[in-house]
């Protein structure tokens, strides 16, 4: 029997190696891997600038305490606030850990204003901000929340797409409104760029702070660097995680100005976030998505790729009822039983993950091949053909 804490239904399958969009087995098979660590491994398994890094890293020094100056950390936060909103960024190690982080700077800011009482965090009901105890109630689902009482106080929460119960939601103690700019575990649900520009704009009026959690959706997941940058609006908070790392555990959390200033020596800390092996991986994943084009052919293979998902859904309406998404954060919408259907595509050597509302999330490498798309689709249509 396995001594690990039983809080996974793991499948009962093992990988000893990883190679760009695939997995190998170690009962010697080969998967095409559109899980990628759900969103994590942006540039692959293996990419060879990562590796190139992390053993250069490895050799001169792993880590030193954030008493002291380190130089891979200021040069990855430069280039993170070159190309973004943000003016400055706070390192840590989860992406729970950076949304819980954004929830304490929007508390601190208006404390720091003369407004202690103006605490409160506005989410979207059975969202997804991380599993810490503060993080668990600003997501506000039974599954995560149910005997880990008492509640964190401090979060108020509406429903997804109802404006009016948003508006309504909002009284002098709001301090932030914190929702991810595509909701991922939710159920791949984008949130329009009309809603986006709205939802900035209600913000300015009633004076409060906006927080979009990109931990899934950042990096380039979406097609842009972030993905409120379609809606062409700029939030006061942003934490991330997953991509940014390509596989080594990396969070941070990036601010503007305005709210940067109320942070101050000891207000905040961590032992272990942004260390110099960290952040070297950090810069090498940034070297490659930052490079000309390479957001432009996310966009152009995720076109490719929704487009011959679409077509599916048409020639399977009894199977998919939609297509969900932006850029490589993709979803199948199943009206079959979705860990049926996923044990299928498994079966034919495709790897994709659950997500809420009986989606199935596909999550390809951000460099994912024509290629592989191909096999991707496919397996897919094969799959969805064995309903008939
Ligand atoms: C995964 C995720 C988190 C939590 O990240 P961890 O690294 O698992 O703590 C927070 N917010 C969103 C939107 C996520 O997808």
């Amino acid at each position: 029997m396995s001594a690990i804490l039983q809080t996974y239904n793991r499948k009962k399958i093992s990988f000893k190696r990883g190679r760009g969009s695939y997995l190998y087995s170690n009962n010697g098979k080969k998967y095409l891997d559109f899980v990628q660590g759900i969103a994590v491994n942006s540039l692959g398994h293996s990419h060879p600038h990562l590796i190139k890094a992390v053993n250069a890293q490895s050799k001169k020094l792993w880590h030193v305490s954030n008493a002291f100056n380190i130089p891979e950390q200021e040069k990855l936060a430069k280039r993170l606030t070159q190309k973004t909103f943000a003016n400055f960024v706070a390192f840590q190690n989860s992406g729970a850990e950076a949304t819980e982080l954004a929830i304490k700077i929007a508390r601190k800011y208006f404390h720091s204003k003369g407004k202690p009482n103006k605490n409160r965090i506005l989410c979207i009901n059975n969202s997804f901000h991380g599993r810490t105890l503060a993080t668990i109630f600003a997501s506000n689902s039974k599954k995560m929340t149910e005997g880990f009482g008492p509640k964190v106080a401090g979060f108020d929460h509406f429903t997804f797409g109802n404006h009016k119960d948003l508006e309504k939601k909002i009284t002098k103690k709001t301090a932030a409104i914190m929702i991810e700019t595509i909701m991922g575990e939710g159920g791949i649900k984008v949130i329009p760029d009309f809603c986006l520009k709205g939802l900035r704009k209600l913000c300015n009026k009633k004076k409060i702070l906006l927080i979009l959690d990109e931990v899934q959706c950042g990096i380039g997941r979406s097609g842009k660097f972030f993905a409120f940058e379609y809606a062409n609006i700029k939030p006061d908070i942003v934490p991330i995680a997953k991509g940014i790392g390509g596989g080594f555990p990396i969070g941070a959390c990036l601010v503007n100005k305005k709210v940067a200033s109320t942070m101050k020596p000891g207000s905040h800390g961590t032992t272990f976030g942004g260390n110099p092996l960290a952040m070297s991986v950090g810069n090498a994943v940034l070297d490659v998505i930052f490079k000309k084009n390479f957001l432009k052919n996310v966009r152009n293979i995720s076109r490719y790729f929704k487009a011959k998902l679409n077509n599916i859904q048409l020639q399977n309406q009894k199977v998919i009822k939609e297509v969900r998404g932006t850029g490589l954060l993709l979803g199948l919408q199943v009206k079959v039983n979705q860990a049926k259907f996923i044990e299928k595509l498994m079966k034919e050597k495709l790897l994709t993950i659950r997500a809420a509302e009986n989606v199935v999330r596909i999550l390809p490498p951000l460099n994912v091949s024509k290629k592989e798309i191909d096999q991707a689709v496919t397996i897919i249509n094969k799959v969805c053909k064995s309903y008939k």
